[in-house]
């Protein structure tokens, strides 16, 4: 099964893909870790990814694809995949078509969280992540101790996740990311609606069904 999370920023994709992944046992790849990683290793991805990222902006195209088709090619990858902040192009959404086509599969479905921007600038001025481990934390002060078992980390806010950050994130969604819907619609894949506003495991049950029906 291969299932592309679309979204606003702070729709929630992060925190349902690993929980759906488990669900329905298939691996996540979410280019935003695989490029917070590269940029904490200091690799030319990173560096090159490092500043488009801190303003909020999208890293080329052509590199979103080439993480894609490394990734999706390894055995892990065989069964599926639940695709965490990609598609965020029309360009994107055609290459990953063809990288698709190539390896025999298509993408079975589009699950799209649905939530307002008020909510998404609540939701992300509050998100905090350690510092350390990067686990995610709803909430908490720069500077909070991590929360997660064995970390001895403290909580930092996202540079993406300030005030400007996120309003020009949001600008960069509908600018770019909102016409991959109406390209998917006019392909014909099927596009699951998902309210993304509650608790998230009232959301991920939404998911589970949405999925289904
Ligand atoms: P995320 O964690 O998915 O919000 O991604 C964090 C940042 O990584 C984004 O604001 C972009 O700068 C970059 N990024 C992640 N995925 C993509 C993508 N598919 N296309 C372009 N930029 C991306």
């Amino acid at each position: 099964m291969n299932i592309v999370l679309f979204g606003k920023p702070g729709a929630g994709k992060g925190t349902q893909a690993p929980l759906l992944a488990e669900q329905l046992a298939v691996p996540t790849l979410a280019t935003g870790d695989v490029l917070r990683a590269a940029v904490r290793e200091g690799t030319p991805l990173g560096l090159e990814a490092k500043a488009a990222m801190e303003r909020g902006d999208l890293v080329p195209d052509s590199v979103i694809l080439g993480i894609m088709k490394e990734t999706l090619a390894q055995p892990a990858y065989r069964t599926g995949v639940i695709l965490d902040g990609v598609v965020r192009t029309v360009p994107q959404a055609e290459g990953l078509d063809r990288l698709m086509r190539e390896l025999g599969r298509r993408v079975d479905a589009v699950l799209c969280f649905d939530i307002d921007n008020d909510e998404i600038v609540e939701r992300l001025s509050g998100r905090m992540v350690c510092g350390k481990c990067q686990h995610p934390h709803s909430g908490g002060e720069p500077g909070a101790p991590c929360t997660a078992p064995g970390c001895d980390g403290t909580l930092v806010r996202r540079k993406d996740d300030e005030p400007d950050a996120i309003r020009n994130r949001l600008a960069v969604y509908e600018a770019q990311t909102a016409p991959v819907l109406d390209w998917y619609r006019s392909k014909g894949t099927r596009i699951a609606m998902v309210d993304a506003v509650g608790d998230v495991d009232a959301v991920t049950q939404r998911a589970r069904i949405a999925l289904e029906g």
